[in-house]
């Protein structure tokens, strides 16, 4: 076995089912879930309910995939990346905290950098889809027009934040609505630069 000093077991495939046998006994059997481990911050796949990209978490929104995910009965535990700032996170661990998750942050070079949030079960829930697709597009879909997309966090005026809890009630959570004494004292809504 020429290769047999390797640390990894470089060229796996193409050994015989006995030179497997005695690799595996030499180093241990190889990881077939360790990329997995590495992109759900340490978990396997068939335990994730929702994950996000990093640059999804610092968005100043919540992704409701993810609200919905803590919500669901069967979440256990939210994993942070943690080389993402505490001012991004914080949103998602206030709603983990609340919903009785376990949060924890990982950091190091066996977490993929890409990761930023995972919730996930204790057992296995094997759910098709846990990526959660763009935002920005998935309002643009409901009509909603950039303007408001990107006023996430903020406050709006009554015209759009009904707009919003008409087309797409869930997202309601990423909006305040502005108030008579805003308006006094000149706030205007930012999705369109008037109060109205
Ligand atoms: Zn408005």
């Amino acid at each position: 076995m020429a290769d047999s000093n390797d640390d990894y077991p470089h060229g796996w495939h193409k050994k015989s089912e006995i030179e497997r046998l005695i690799f595996s006994g030499l180093h241990g059997a190889p990881q077939p879930n360790a990329d997995e481990k590495r992109r759900y911050l340490g978990l396997n796949r068939e335990q994730v309910m929702a994950v996000l990209f990093d640059h999804q978490v610092k968005e100043p929104a919540i992704y409701i995939e993810v609200a919905n995910a803590i919500k669901d009965p069967r979440a256990a535990i939210m994993i942070l990346n943690g080389s993402i700032d505490v001012i991004f996170t914080a949103k998602y661990k206030t709603l983990a905290a609340a919903a009785g998750l376990h949060v924890t942050t990982v950091s190091g070079p066996e977490y993929s950098p890409a990761t930023g949030l995972v919730v996930a079960s204790d057992a296995a829930v094997d759910l098709e889809i846990i990526e959660c697709g763009s935002r920005s597009s998935r309002l643009r879909s409901f009509g909603i027009s950039d303007a408001l997309i990107k006023c996430a966090g903020k406050k709006v005026c009554r015209k759009c934040f009904g707009l919003i809890k008409s087309k797409v009630p869930a997202e309601a959570i990423n909006y305040k609505q502005l108030n008579l004494i805003d308006s006094l004292t000149g706030e205007y809504c930012p999705a369109h630069g008037d109060s109205e």
